[in-house]
């Protein structure tokens, strides 16, 4: 009876809902810990986290106190007005990040928007063209809107929808050359993840950050961090740059930020925040309204009361010397990829089977392309929950692909 319950949910929902996703057939209805649970009482464990965005326990109730302390005074005003809670949230992200201005958003896609605005008005300012050009990485993801979309490094995603807004060229990820050979004096910025999330869990090597940290200061460039999926303590960092200390001009974080409440930002140096948008030039109702900076807060407080960096550094190694082993045991798995508590495994097929046998033992896993099993679980994962998925895991492979570990 209750099967039937979810999947008349289900059928409802795909006779409503515009069909932009190819959706696992699970009604998640609430969580707790590492765990989730479908509309029939079925357990998960979640190595998916909302992709990246998760990173507390379910459930926690610090953070659903204060959500509702916030609600029961006041949800939204408008940024014409000030707010208590986003005022202490920026101050906080600066502090954070070293940063020196804050703009809030709702979303990743919003943060990259902002971002890109504001170094077009940085190199408008400068010579007053209006035909600046971005350089973005092949591979790269940062958003479904059409500024993200722009600098998106995925022709898939691109190509029905042209032309794009900004005149953007794609360089290869560690490759300076290939950035070299796309600067002219027409070049505004440069934007790229940290680490490539979507694009298949590819970091930025620091050799490369640094030459290109180089190529910005010379040419006047502002460099532009997406620290959207790779930000908020995934690599063991605050942001992932912070491991290099190769500081951008400006930078995006969301995901993580506000743990479930869409919340986003973009921050800029001084020269920046000086030297682009003024009044009047980027505006959102919603963005860091008193509800999301609540959220914002909170996770910051949970991040160093439960000391989320210190841990995600601790656990890194023994998470990646199990799959490390998967790697060595299975000759369908090429390679393992990533950093931090963001990792992929390179399979020599496309993984959506291995994927679905998971969910049915009670695994929660997404893909990153159509090869790569992606792991960005909620950042207070212990050793015993990867050693759960990991045999989880190992069964499933053997299942899909006939292969005995
Ligand atoms: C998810 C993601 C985005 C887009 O964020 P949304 O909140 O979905 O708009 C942008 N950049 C990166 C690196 C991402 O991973």
């Amino acid at each position: 009876m209750a099967e039937d319950k979810m999947l008349a949910m289900i059928e409802q929902a795909e006779e409503d809902l515009l069909h932009t996703y190819n959706r696992y057939p699970i009604v998640i209805d609430r969580g707790e810990g590492m765990y989730l649970y479908d509309a029939n009482g079925k357990k998960y464990l979640d190595f998916v986290a909302g992709i990246a965005v998760f990173a507390l326990g379910y459930g926690n109730k610090a953070y659903n106190d204060a959500l509702k302390e916030q609600i029961d005074r006041i949800i939204h005003t408008s940024n014409y007005y000030y707010n208590e809670p986003a005022i202490r949230a920026a101050h906080r992200l600066k502090a954070l990040s070293g940063m020196d201005s804050v703009f809030f958003t709702n979303s990743g896609a919003e943060s990259v928007e902002g971002a890109i605005k504001a170094a077009m008005k940085y190199a408008y300012l400068k010579d007053g063209r209006g035909d600046h050009e971005v350089i973005a990485m092949e591979h790269s993801f940062h958003g479904r809107t059409y500024g993200a979309l722009s600098v998106t490094g995925n022709p898939k995603y691109r190509e029905s929808y042209g032309p794009m807004v900004a005149n953007v060229h794609f360089a290869q990820l560690n490759d300076i050359q290939s950035v070299k050979n796309l600067v002219s004096d027409r070049t505004a910025a440069v934007i790229l993840e940290v680490v490539q999330g979507e694009g298949g869990l590819i970091p930025a090597q620091e050799d490369f950050l640094h030459e290109l940290r180089a190529l910005c200061d010379e040419r006047d460039i502002l460099l532009i961090f997406d620290e959207v999926q790779c930000g908020m303590g995934r690599t063991g960092y605050f942001y992932a740059w912070q491991k290099y200390g190769i500081k951008p001009d400006i930078m995006t974080t969301a995901k993580g930020l506000g743990c479930g409440v869409p919340v986003g930002a973009f921050l800029t140096t001084q020269r920046v925040a000086d030297h682009s948008l003024s009044a009047g030039d980027h505006g959102t109702t919603y963005g860091g309204n008193p509800l999301a900076a609540a959220a914002v807060n909170k996770v910051l407080d949970l991040y160093e009361e439960e000391h989320i960096l210190e841990h995600v550094r601790e656990i890194t190694p023994v998470f990646e010397s199990r799959l490390d082993e998967l790697v060595s045991g299975f000759r369908c798995i090429y390679a393992r990829r990533g950093t931090g508590l963001m990792q992929g495994l390179v399979f020599d097929r496309p993984v959506g089977d291995i994927i679905l046998k998971a969910m049915e033992k009670g695994l929660i896993l997404i893909n990153a392309g159509p090869n790569i099993i992606r792991f960005v679980p909620p950042l207070i994962v212990s050793e015993k929950e990867i050693d759960e998925m990991i045999s989880i895991l190992t069964d499933c492979i053997s299942e899909v692909t006939g292969e005995k570990l």
